[in-house]
């Protein structure tokens, strides 16, 4: 083998790992035909099983985001219609592996040929449980990697991540992969390095590798000045880490003293039980379109999640937003099919456009404002006729609900920034409660490149002047007219972007748990 080989692909979850490159694809052992077909459905029904208890087992060790994950891939291998393909074929003379793999296959290919994000996500799920199954069939679910091992492949199944022990370090490296995937949200819960995007330049790889997440790249083969260089990078990262974990409970304040509010982003209403309510300023923005994940929640179910947040938040503010269902997120029974769903029928076009949903949020937030310190906001608001609506909406559920005597309150209505009609012209909205940036959605319209591709990643770019600018604009118009201004995309969380967003005039940023450290110490290095 020759020299070193450096790849560059998409940092997805932060932090730096040396170990043995452990490969993913390939490997696995070859299936021993039974030798009849009854045979056959009798080995795929134990391996169907034996993969049931697998996801039982990590289920039970699992919470939130990656428990609902196991949930739905439970469900779906659960589901009859996808094992009566396998045993039909089983019973036209297949044997197990090829029948189930075959069943998969048409599954797989119609999630994965989707345009949208979230579909493409099933797909990982499906092949997640036809790799489970064939490993049952086949006996190769001992192929553990080895300790502080970086796993090196095309894409990671989530209950491969869930079953890998971290302990020891470690991380992932993906010549395919996105950074919206469940693995890459599990890996920055976790705090395990991952790389997305390398590219297919490297097959059959194995020995020492470096992998660097917080640029997103990786060497194999490394020579000794790659290893020195890199150990110095990576020390210097867990040193900034670790000084700002140290000043976490610190309020955040630029180098000159400007204190900046420092909030964060949740979205399972669990999400909170692992954060310190006296570690930030309250939650910037609750995103909704968790609870309607599976099916419509009742106004019961909603009003319980909205209000376990607030009494948590113990009087700080909770932005809660109603929900922003199309584009990446679909609903199922909400949403509607789209030749280009994020520029379609989304956020609050959708709800004014389904008021008998729309309507159940409304009252399960008046129902819950009671319980602390709520503001709501809306998102995708691109014209002003779309607040009114939603303003009138409000007031004649408060309306309803005093009739009938629930308890209940008004909180402040504000809007999202994120549709550029919006931030060229907030003037049109000067009504409205507050603003709130969305950055990632105000950056794709604004560059006409999508949050979700990897090709058009470099120019999906917060910090282009054309952004900046308009970020400027919408910040002085509110110190100028006494709107609040906020910013909750996850420009707020990004060390890099923080200093350009405090000298735009932001003083308010809203972050996800895990960025909250990083960002307080990002912040206290701006002299704003
Ligand atoms: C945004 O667009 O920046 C935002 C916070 O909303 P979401 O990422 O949920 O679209
Ligand atoms: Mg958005």
């Amino acid at each position: 083998m020759s020299g070193p080989l450096r790849l560059s692909g998409t940092p997805a979850s932060g932090g730096y790992a040396e170990g043995p490159i452990f490969c993913l694809d390939g490997g696995a052992a070859s299936y021993v035909p039974k030798g009849s077909a009854a045979a056959e459905a009798q080995t795929l029904k134990a391996a169907i099983e034996a993969a049931s208890e697998q996801l039982a087992v990590l289920a039970a060790a699992s919470t939130g985001e990656a428990a609902d994950m196991l949930e739905f891939q439970s469900a779906m291998l659960a589901d009859d219609s996808l094992s009566r393909l396998a045993f039909d074929a089983i019973n036209a003379g297949r044997t197990a592996d090829k029948a189930w793999a075959d069943a998969l296959a048409g599954e797989i290919a119609g999630y994965e040929a989707a345009d949208d994000e979230y579909f493409r996500a099933r797909a990982a799920d499906l092949k997640d449980i036809r790799q489970q199954v064939l490993d049952a069939l086949t006996s190769t679910r001992d192929r553990t990697a080895p300790p502080g091992a970086i796993l090196f492949g095309e894409d990671i199944a989530p209950t491969r991540f869930l079953a890998t022990d971290w302990s020891a370090g470690g991380g992932i490296a993906l010549s395919k992969g996105s950074p919206a995937s469940h693995v890459a949200m599990l890996a920055r819960s976790r705090g395990v390095p991952m790389v997305v995007g390398l590219g297919s330049a490297a097959k059959d790889v194995a020995g020492l590798a470096l992998l660097d997440a917080e640029h997103g790249g990786i060497v194999l083969r490394p020579t000794e000045r790659d290893i020195e260089g890199f150990r110095k990078s990576s020390a210097a990262y867990g040193e900034r880490r670790r000084r700002a974990e140290d000043g976490v409970m610190r309020s955040a304040a630029t180098e000159n003293g400007i204190s900046v509010r420092v909030l964060v982003n949740v979205a399972d209403p669990w999400d909170v039980d692992r954060i310190d309510i006296a570690s930030c300023d309250g939650v910037g923005l609750m995103r909704t379109e968790f609870l309607f994940g599976k099916d419509l929640p009742d106004e019961e179910t909603q009003y319980r999640a909205y209000r376990k947040v607030l009494e948590w938040a113990d009087g700080k503010p909770v932005t809660i937003r109603t929900i922003d269902a199309g584009g990446d997120k679909p609903v199922p029974g909400f949403t509607v099919e789209e030749g280009n769903p994020f520029l379609g029928l989304r956020g609050i076009r959708l709800s004014l456009s389904r008021p008998e949903i729309f309507r159940l949020q409304i009252r399960a937030l008046l129902r819950a404002a009671v319980h602390g310190n709520l503001k709501v906001m809306f998102p995708m608001i691109s014209v002003p006729e779309e607040y009114t609506r939603a303003v009138a909406l409000f007031a004649e559920e408060a309306k309803n609900l005093a009739v009938a005597g629930e308890p209940h309150a008004m909180p402040p209505l504000g809007i999202m920034v994120e549709v550029p009609s919006v931030a060229i012209a907030p003037e049109l909205f000067s009504n409205a409660a507050f603003f709130s940036i969305g950055s990632n959605d105000l950056t794709q319209y604004v560059m006409a490149a999508a949050r979700d591709n990897t090709a058009v990643a470099a120019l999906n770019s917060v910090t282009n002047p054309a952004v900046l600018r308009l970020i400027a604009a919408v910040a002085e118009f509110g110190r100028q007219h006494d709107v609040p201004v906020s910013l909750c995309g996850d420009a707020g969380g990004d060390p890099a972007a923080i200093p350009h967003l405090l000298r735009a005039g932001l003083r308010d940023l809203s972050v996800a748990p895990a960025q909250l450290a990083l960002a307080k110490a990002a912040i206290a290095g701006v002299t704003a």
